[in-house]
């Protein structure tokens, strides 16, 4: 046997793989596999929007395989099932595929190593393929995780990281494994008209335009809201188009105070993973609890849909929600003043707003998504778990002019700030020309009070 698979998951690449680049060491045949998972459809993971994306990264993997001589294997069903048929069918004597943190993920491994081992056959698991710094690689000295983000960002910045890989000139697939028909994005419901495409060919284009013209702004322009100054790079490193290690040597060879910045924000995403590997039950229950009692969708529904739907009178939040469903994406600014809103000043249960975001994030991911959510609603990581963002400051501060609201307001389009922050302050004639938007759906001392008196304090 000189067989191996390749589990693709969370790493939809080429370049910097090394579950791929070890199972092509001693010149072997090898099976690119994608299984389309039906535990992670059943779980409702999959939305339309990441489905779309996911379509193109397989296209995309698929096609740089085949330039290669290769081909993509596609099959769809049980994980294992699948993973033990194909090695079955290849003669393969090993498996490998990248580490991964959740719940899920650990209880996958598991049951494949057990299925493979009693055919005789071995599973390789690979660190840092999904992380720049794998979880447990740095830890400190009292706990088996980073509970705060600072400290752990002075570790992780001391780690030496792998060297990036480059991809593979050759890559030869056995002919006795047929593949299932690769999925396209046609016949997808619902998709948002402004998502973005996936693949590794355009994640790698996005990187080098950011990297040439855009990281040494981001220190200074990541919260600006209407510039839209951020990498957009979360779909890509979600399902690994880009390999976080690979980025964070490049941004670190781009240098400057933009990329140290950038930088940091790479670390944020695997100190999400450090928390979620060993607290996995962070996903859907409080990592901090303060005994909230949440409204529920029973008996907030209005406030709810009003937030979803982008018309709770608050203009930066609707801009935001709206700009969620057009593109499924959305900028990191306005998911805290969103997530914020929802979860304080409305004082409905977090898990709400982060179901919703996961239907329709096209990056939309169980340990970022879950976690900012929790660091927002003050029951995660965040060491002031009390601070409440006022969107009307929030708007002033992030979209001075105006043009973000303007922009997925259309209704307000003819207003300028601060006005088009605070329209219910129009009067007469000028709020008449106003009516199609919304009056604010609560009253922010209200909600401040009724947040503050829940957690059992005056101030924070
Ligand atoms: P950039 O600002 O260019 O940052 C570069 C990369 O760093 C991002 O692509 C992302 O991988 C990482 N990053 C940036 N900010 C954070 C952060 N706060 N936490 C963790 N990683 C970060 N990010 C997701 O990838 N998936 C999610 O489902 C998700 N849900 C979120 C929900 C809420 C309520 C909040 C407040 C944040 C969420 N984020 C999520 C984090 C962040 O908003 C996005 O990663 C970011 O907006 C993506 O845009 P970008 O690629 O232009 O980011």
């Amino acid at each position: 046997m000189n067989v191996s698979v390749v589990l693709f998951t969370a790493d939809l690449r080429l370049h910097d793989h090394p579950p791929l680049r070890a199972a092509l060491e001693g010149r072997r045949q090898v099976v690119p596999l994608f299984v389309r998972d039906a535990a992670v459809d059943a779980a409702g993971f999959t939305a339309p929007n990441r489905l779309a994306f996911l379509a193109d990264c397989l296209g995309d993997l698929d096609a740089g395989l085949r330039a290669r001589g290769g081909r993509l294997v596609v099959r769809s069903g049980g994980v294992v099932e699948e993973v033990c048929r194909v090695a079955a069918e290849a003669d393969a004597d090993e498996v490998h595929m990248a580490a991964d943190v959740s719940a899920y993920a650990h209880r996958r491994e598991t049951r494949l190593r057990q299925a493979l081992e009693a055919e005789g056959r071995r599973l390789h698991v690979h660190e840092a393929v999904t992380t720049a710094v794998p979880p447990g690689g740095v830890t400190p000295a009292s706990s088996d995780h980073f509970a705060v983000f600072t400290p752990y960002f002075r570790q992780w910045s001391a780690q030496r990281l792998r060297d990036a890989l480059g991809a593979p000139r050759t890559v030869r697939v056995p002919d006795t494994v047929a593949s299932g028909e690769l999925p396209t994005r046609r016949g997808l419901p619902d998709l948002s008209e402004g998502l973005a495409s996936g693949g590794e060919t355009e994640g790698r284009k996005r990187l080098a335009a950011w990297l040439r013209a855009g990281v040494a702004d981001y220190a200074d322009r990541h919260d600006d809201l209407a510039g839209d100054a951020t990498s957009r790079l979360s779909p890509h490193l979600h399902f690994g188009t880009l390999s976080p290690v690979e980025v964070v040597h490049r941004a670190r060879r781009a240098g400057g105070p933009g990329a140290d910045a950038f930088v940091r924000q790479l670390a944020w995403r695997d100190f999400h993973r450090q928390v979620l590997a060993v607290r996995p039950d962070a996903a859907t229950s409080d990592y901090r609890t303060h005994h909230d009692r949440w409204r529920s969708e029973r008996t907030a529904r209005e406030d709810i849909e009003a937030w979803v739907e982008g018309r709770t009178g608050y203009p930066v939040v609707d801009a935001a929600m709206r700009q969620l469903r057009h593109e499924g994406w959305m900028h990191n600014r306005a998911r805290l003043l969103t997530a914020s809103f929802l979860a304080k000043t409305l004082y409905v249960d977090w898990r709400v707003g982060a179901e919703h975001f996961l239907r329709l994030l096209v990056d939309g991911d169980l340990a970022n998504n879950q976690l900012n959510w929790q660091w927002m609603a003050g029951t995660g990581t965040d060491t002031r778990p009390n601070r409440v963002l006022n969107p009307v400051a929030q708007g002033k501060r992030h979209d001075p002019d105006g043009a973000y609201v303007r922009r997925w307001v259309p209704e307000l389009a003819g207003l300028a700030a601060p006005a088009v922050h605070e329209p219910w302050k129009l009067r007469g004639t000028q709020r008449a020309e106003y009516d199609a938007y919304p009056d604010p759906i609560v009253d922010l001392s209200e909600g401040l009070a009724r947040f503050r008196q829940a957690r059992g304090r005056d101030s924070d």
